[in-house]
């Protein structure tokens, strides 16, 4: 068998995930929230197992959904979108940047990926015979540089996928990025890849600026988004991707043969709990209360903290507690000896390079937070 992704191994959060499973440290790596979601959520999904909505949904999704997620869409980015011909339901975000990459990209094109990137996109283009081309941002700002953005684009680049906010840079793309992201596409014919899964988990008064409120990217671009991060339900799998009629055709070709369509009672389940917006307006200053109960803690124990401007992330440096060791030394460190799991940032960055910071997941129960910051708490 000749391996598609010869150079890829386990990733980074089923290793820290097992490995504070293993030592029974509290689980602040991998992204996923430890509270409840909203039972009045888990009443319409029962309600629509009940009433026997248990068969195939419609291969792009219920239209009932699409519609909500255009009203959401109009309430929050104020911006048209066409629930039957512009948006498509998929299994979780990973499915649906897979698929857009895939019609994006044919064998030999390359992609521009900003580093430190989510961990799905480059092995994702690489599997499609595409390559990655790797832009390095650095912390602690992880500015965009457009200069050193444009001078890696060559006569094969089809495609920039970017991550706004960013996972795990937490940083959050002003318009005027936006603005120089659409003239970029522009001038160079590229499809943009928006992954904007954490749009509401932006902090500190500032608005996301999705691709989809700009018209210039707006008609070059896939936005991905996911409701396991909205609804607190990463293990449903259940997001979706808005993209022009002619893109989200192509879109649509791959994905019903991929999934066809997805988990029926929670597009039913999700399409009623969609109609009060209030589910989705408060999460940022939710959030935001747990970074700020989280970063007081890590403070007090002796990291330096990055500002975090958005997502469920708190990038943190440990420069002053085991400067001797790499990011996944410390990690590991941290989960075995101190019990709290993280994760380094080097598996974010197409060179592994190191830069003594950690990831922690403040998306977890104010409990869930004191006990972490407790058994930190030796190390200052
Ligand atoms: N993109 C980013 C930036 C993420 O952090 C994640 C993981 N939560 C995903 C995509 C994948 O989302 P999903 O679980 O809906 O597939
Ligand atoms: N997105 C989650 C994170 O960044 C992890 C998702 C996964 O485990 N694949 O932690």
């Amino acid at each position: 068998l000749r391996s598609r992704l010869p150079d890829v191994g386990t990733t980074i959060f089923s290793v820290m995930s097992q490995l504070a499973l293993d030592h029974g440290a509290i689980n602040l790596s991998q992204g996923f929230p430890d509270f409840a979601l909203d039972p009045a959520l888990l009443e319409h999904v029962n309600d629509a197992m009940r009433q026997g909505h248990n068969q195939y949904a419609p291969m792009p999704g219920l239209l009932a959904l699409r519609e909500a997620i255009a009203g959401k869409l109009a309430l929050g980015q104020q911006v048209t979108v066409d629930p039957v011909s512009e948006i498509t339901i998929t299994a979780g975000a990973t499915q649906a940047l897979f698929t857009a990459l895939a019609v994006g990209l044919h064998a030999g094109d390359q992609a521009l990926v900003l580093d430190p990137s989510y961990d799905s996109y480059a092995p994702a283009i690489t599997a499609l015979g595409a390559e990655p081309v790797r832009i390095k941002l650095a912390p602690p700002t992880f500015a965009l540089d457009w200069q050193q953005i444009e001078d890696a684009i060559t006569p094969r680049t089809r495609v920039i996928i970017i991550n706004n906010p960013g996972n795990p840079s937490t940083r959050v793309w002003s318009r005027v990025d936006r603005a120089a992201l659409a003239q970029l596409a522009e001038r160079y014919d590229l499809l943009v890849i928006a992954d904007e899964v954490y749009e509401h988990l932006v902090y500190d008064g500032a608005q996301h600026s999705s691709v989809l409120a700009e018209p210039a990217l707006r008609a070059r671009s896939i936005a991905v988004y996911s409701f396991g991060k909205t609804f607190h339900a990463t293990g449903w799998k259940i997001g979706y991707m808005v993209a022009p009629p002619a893109i989200t055709a192509e879109l649509r070709k791959l994905h019903q043969f991929l999934v066809f369509s997805v988990h029926t009672p929670a597009q039913f389940g999700l399409a009623a709990h969609l109609h009060d917006a209030s589910h989705w307006q408060n999460l940022a200053a939710e959030y935001q209360a747990r970074r700020d109960h989280l970063a007081t803690g890590l403070s007090a124990a002796g990291f330096d903290l990055l500002p975090c401007a958005g997502t469920y992330f708190q990038l943190a440096s440990y420069t002053r507690i085991r400067p001797d060791l790499d990011e996944l030394a410390f990690a590991k460190w941290l989960t075995t000896e101190f019990g709290v799991a993280s994760i380094p940032l080097s598996p974010f960055y197409g060179d592994g390079a190191n830069h003594q910071l950690v990831r922690f997941c403040f998306a977890k129960r104010p409990e869930t937070l004191d006990a972490a910051i407790a058994r930190l708490a030796p190390l200052a």
